[in-house]
């Protein structure tokens, strides 16, 4: 995360909420613990960092934000502000040493005099143990004492605490805050295009990518579809060579299959949108190509036949099966 624009990035990820602790810090109406729960990247931590801005900041701006720029600001955003604490696990756990240094800052006033923040990533991963120990802290509110729990999974987070902090549901990205995250994680903004399509979840972005797998999807279903538009038969060889190697387990054959259908829609949908987003940048000219020489109740049934496949997987046929139908009814539709 670039920590620098904490507050550009939380009014960009989650405004509403943004604005809601904006008003909240103003007013002095903050609790003394919340748990901030969502995915990774939906800006959990920018929204903590820019409450701890907020009441430190010494020349907020007209609209009540934290200017980002004063002595105050750029200390939190440097961490050199001992009243803004912290903690994100190293590796997979909070270490004991980091929970020790968590609870001797607790039972330590504000350095100067103000409210003390603790933002404590990866809650989920506090020992029961440790987390027992925060507990009486954040059951004791203290007048002067925020305490923010950030977690990707709630569910790992122990009833005990669930019920002494105030719950924050994060919601999912817009798609284009979506996309800044996985191109800022280093994902290719042709792959990123494909991703934000088909999830809106870092963690299943992230699983996608592993051994190339989203590059090689966009490779062998835009050469699949290639053959397709020009009832090229050999697209029953792509099918064995390219995209059976693709389909290793459940969860990757329906994701191919959403693909398709992607695929479809969005060749449908360029037929009368040009400007549109596409998943398959690459695959643009053809597609467009397409759109522009198949009439729009083909495309219609294309679509229809993509989907069709999502009903068969799911009622247990053989993904070589379902693939091999649609490519039959796709030649045939396109003869
Ligand atoms: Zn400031």
């Amino acid at each position: 995360m670039q920590t620098t624009s904490a507050i550009e990035e939380a009014l960009d990820k989650q405004p509403t909420l943004t604005r809601h602790f904006m008003t909240l810090a103003r007013e002095t109406r903050l609790s003394h613990a919340y748990l901030f729960s969502g995915m990774t990247g939906c800006g959990k931590k920018a929204l903590a960092l820019s409450v701890a801005m907020r009441l430190f900041c010494e020349t907020p701006t007209v609209d009540g934000l934290p200017c980002g720029h004063c002595a105050e600001c750029r200390r939190i955003l440097a961490g050199d502000n001992p009243d803004v604490v912290v903690e994100a696990p190293e590796g997979q756990r909070i270490k004991v040493d980091q929970v020790r240094h968590i609870k001797d800052e607790f039972s330590k006033s504000a350095v100067e005099g103000k409210t003390k923040i603790f933002i404590i990533e990866g809650a989920e991963t506090l020992t029961p143990n440790a987390a027992n120990g925060l507990l009486k802290f954040i059951e004791e509110p203290a007048d002067n004492r925020v305490i923010f729990l950030l977690t990707t999974n709630k569910s790992l987070i122990l009833p005990t605490i669930i019920s002494r902090a105030q719950l924050v549901e994060f919601s999912p990205l817009a798609p284009k805050a979506f996309q800044e995250v996985l191109t800022g994680a280093g994902i290719s903004a042709n792959q990123a295009a494909l991703i934000g399509a088909l999830t809106n979840s870092v963690e299943d972005a992230t699983a996608m990518t592993e051994d190339d797998w989203v590059a090689r999807v966009q490779a062998e279903v835009g050469r699949w579809y290639t053959q397709l538009v020009k009832g090229d038969a050999t697209a029953f060889v792509t099918v064995q060579t390219g995209l059976m190697p693709l389909a290793s387990d459940r969860s990757r054959q329906a994701i191919l299959l959403d693909v398709v259908v992607i695929l479809w829609q969005e060749t449908l949908n360029l037929k009368y949108l040009d400007n549109q987003t596409i998943a398959f940048p690459k695959l643009r000219d053809v597609m467009v190509q397409t759109a522009s020489q198949v009439d729009e109740v083909t495309l219609l049934r294309l679509v229809e036949t993509a989907l069709q496949t999502k009903s068969a997987l799911a009622s247990n046929m053989n993904f070589q099966n379902i693939i091999e139908t649609m490519t039959l009814a796709g030649l045939d539709l396109l003869k």
